[in-house]
């Protein structure tokens, strides 16, 4: 990818604050980006947006421009497809409507799954785990947290892979949408939508089909694309006509990494975006 002559600086439009599963606030990202240097960022909270509004304030401050994010889990009945929303409104009463059943969703959901670890003979502190998970939306790593706090696992993985891991003994599905649903819902808030780290998982078929259902773009850069499938994504990207996106995942240093603005992600994807915002 042409990554050379770039002088309109760098972003990073895929992190993750408090108000989901990270673990830095949106003030001390937007003070975090502004000392590495990075010129916006775009707040992409696991189906929430309430960290929008305090990261955009924290940005008039230091001097980073704060883009409007969601990540949307959902799901093509085969694998999970997580679609990245960009540049919506994020007082959209639709999309507000949405992140607020799900965040109720995703308490009933913990229970569930601490209900499993008790029969399990796992006692955690279910009132603690949901009230440590803070303003937003309560998820597996929150669990795996205590599950360490309290013994139970060594290491975050082995959390995963012991108890709360997909298709293990404490797993408890979300209820998810479909991706067409969570396109239509970033649409109608006036946004874009995208396919969050397309080569994780899917087949050229599965995605395919979400193209065809309404998607403007797809995340060339994340830390989980090697160096070809960045090439690849971002031919793929021009043949398809879709726009492109970039960013850490930073979910703070939860697996031990900082990794917000390691992946020069060009300024101009933000440039791109506005303009198809516009059109
Ligand atoms: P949730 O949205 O509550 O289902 O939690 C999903 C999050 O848990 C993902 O975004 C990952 O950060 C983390 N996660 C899921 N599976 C694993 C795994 N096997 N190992 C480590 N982390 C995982
Ligand atoms: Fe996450
Ligand atoms: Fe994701
Ligand atoms: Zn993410």
């Amino acid at each position: 990818m042409m990554l050379e002559n770039q002088q309109d600086g760098w972003a990073d439009l895929h992190v993750h604050t408090t108000w989901s599963d990270g673990l830095f606030s949106p003030q001390y990202l937007v003070q975090k980006a502004a000392e590495i240097g990075i010129r916006a960022i775009a707040v992409t909270d696991h189906d929430a947006v309430r960290g929008i509004k305090e990261a955009a304030q924290a940005g008039k401050t230091c001097g980073v421009e704060v883009l409007s994010g969601i990540e949307l889990s959902t799901t093509n009945g085969i694998h999970d497809v997580h679609i990245l929303g960009f540049l919506f409104d994020p007082e959209d009463p639709y999309i507000l409507e949405y992140v607020d059943f799900f965040q109720k969703e995703r308490q009933k959901r913990a229970r569930k799954i601490m209900n499993r670890l008790r029969k399990m003979g796992v006692r955690l502190n279910v009132e603690f785990v949901i009230a440590n998970a803070g303003h937003g939306a309560v998820g597996r790593p929150h669990i795996a947290d205590a599950l360490m706090e309290e013994g139970y696992a060594l290491t975050y993985d082995e959390a995963f892979y012991k108890y709360i891991g997909d298709g293990k003994p404490a797993f408890v599905e979300k209820p998810k949408i479909t991706p067409s649903e969570g396109m239509r819902l970033i649409h109608k808030g006036g946004g874009l939508s995208f396919l969050a780290h397309p080569g994780m998982d899917l087949t050229e078929a599965e995605i395919m089909a979400i193209i065809k259902q309404g998607l403007d773009g797809i995340e060339i850069l994340h830390p989980t694309h090697s160096e070809e499938k960045v090439n690849y994504f971002y031919k793929f990207a021009r043949d398809n006509n879709l726009l492109v996106s970039g960013g850490s995942d930073c979910h703070g240093d939860r697996k031990g990494k900082m990794m917000m603005g390691k992946f020069n992600v060009p300024y101009r994807f933000v440039t791109e975006m506005k303009k198809a915002v516009k059109a």
